[in-house]
């Protein structure tokens, strides 16, 4: 019990650093997400949350990864247009993506290296390089 309260606190110290109200929404999902290096999609978030018997609209799922996502607190993980994780290890790394289990695991960035990145259009500069490498179980 104690570590739970613990977490809560740590969780909502995280959400006000980051400038986020800590309402019960986001102290909720963040004890969820932020508790270690982990990726979870709304619609698992979503899920979690009623498992545990919380009453949460989707919309408050998204809006508060939304939230999370645009101060930083956690990456995006696009996978496809209908698939984002939300990953809250927030430092750059490579992701491995198995498209059987849908699980995402981290390449430690250093692990992976680029090279013959091609000309990059005109005016354009390298904003993140990201890269997942989808697999399948054989
Ligand atoms: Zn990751």
């Amino acid at each position: 019990m104690e570590d739970v309260i613990e977490l809560k606190t740590k969780v909502q110290e995280k959400l006000k650093l980051y400038g986020l109200r800590p309402t019960r929404a986001r102290t909720r999902i963040g004890m969820m997400l932020l508790d270690k290096p982990k990726h979870l999609s709304a619609d698992q978030v979503h899920e979690k949350l009623k498992q545990k018997g919380y009453t949460i609209s989707k919309a408050t799922v998204y809006n508060t990864l939304n939230a999370f996502s645009e101060c930083g607190i956690v990456s995006e993980v696009t996978i496809d247009p209908s698939r984002t994780y939300y990953d809250s290890r927030t430092t750059p790394h490579h992701h491995f993506f198995n498209i059987d289990t849908g699980q995402l695991v981290d390449i430690a960035s250093d692990d992976m290296s680029v090279e013959n990145i091609p000309r990059l259009p005109d005016n354009t500069q390298i904003q993140d390089l990201e890269i997942v490498v989808k697999i399948s179980n054989k």
